[in-house]
């Protein structure tokens, strides 16, 4: 495996790869690697010729009073990791190489438009500029065929892909199914931070998603009584839960029903944990 710091070393390797008639697969993540990450690392590696995974912390996604400071790192491991499943150029880019005048001299963004108005969008205001930014500027630096995201932040996907089209992108946008660990908790690098205790409630989340897909499997067509009953079932199986948001959205859209339940939608949360705010979702047709 190969690892770079710098656009430039990066696009050498990525440039002469694609000379030799290779296909770029690209997996940009925050580190901290887990088998979520991984899994997208082996999706990249089944389908392109060359894959590249980065890890960069990115400050504009942060909001002021979030983690971004004491997100967790390990620089190490994520290098074994990244190597052992099948990267071939791992990009660790600086702070000044993503951002040349610092993040706070950053004066031209990628706007996410209105997939961005809802769900984690309305409770991170300015995240998904910081998302979509970041990763426009990872496909201008390596120029992927294709680049891999998970299921488990679906909204963030549904503006990546968005942004390739509108933008101009040649970047087909895959996602991965959320991998989860053997209670249903989708794996994060933020479930570190979680208690015992904790950890062992946050598994209700998956349930409630589960017992709201089977409601609606049962006939029920109503998002306000779908929504409801996740947050009974949260408040009664994780009562150190404090519910950020529980909706039920259309999937393509991500705009809040209007009514009934007629297409296919996406049932999604928010959920803090003491200071960890846990996220997950489930796609559902009726
Ligand atoms: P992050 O490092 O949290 O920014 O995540 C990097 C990529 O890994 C994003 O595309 C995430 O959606 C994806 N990812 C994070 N957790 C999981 C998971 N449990 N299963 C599948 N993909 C995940």
């Amino acid at each position: 495996m190969d690892e770079v710091t710098t656009g430039s070393e990066a696009r050498q390797i990525v440039r002469r790869a694609r000379c030799a008639g290779c296909s770029i697969g690209l997996v940009p993540t925050m580190g901290y690697l887990h088998e979520g990450h991984l899994s997208l690392v082996a999706a990249a590696r089944h389908e392109t010729d060359l894959v590249v995974t980065s890890i960069f912390v990115n400050p504009t996604q942060f909001g002021p009073n979030e983690d971004f400071e004491r997100y967790p790192r390990d620089m190490e491991r994520d290098r074994q990791l990244a190597a052992a499943t099948g990267t071939d150029l791992l990009v660790v880019p600086s702070g000044t190489e993503m951002y040349p005048d610092g993040p706070q001299g950053q004066r031209v963004w990628v706007e996410p438009g209105p997939l961005a108005k809802y769900l984690c969008g309305a409770s991170r205001p300015g995240h998904f500029r910081g998302v979509a930014t970041v990763v426009a500027k990872l496909f201008a630096m390596l120029e992927p065929d294709r680049a891999y995201f998970g299921e488990k932040d679906f909204q963030q996907a549904a503006i990546i892909r968005r942004m390739a089209r509108d933008l101009g992108f040649p970047v087909e946008v895959r996602t991965v199914p959320t991998v989860r660990e053997a209670s249903g908790l989708a794996r994060s690098s933020r479930n570190v931070y979680l208690s015992g205790e904790e950890r062992e409630q946050a598994s209700v989340l998956r349930a409630a998603l589960l017992e709201a897909a089977g409601n609606i499997a049962a006939g029920e067509r109503d998002p306000s009584a779908l929504e409801a009953a996740i947050r009974s079932r949260i408040a009664s199986g994780a009562p150190a839960a404090r519910v950020d948001y529980v909706s039920v959205v259309d999937a393509q859209t991500l705009q809040p029903l209007e009514g009934y339940i007629e297409r296919d939608v996406l049932v999604a949360l928010a959920v803090y944990f003491g200071g960890t705010r846990l996220i997950d979702n489930i796609t559902v047709s009726p």
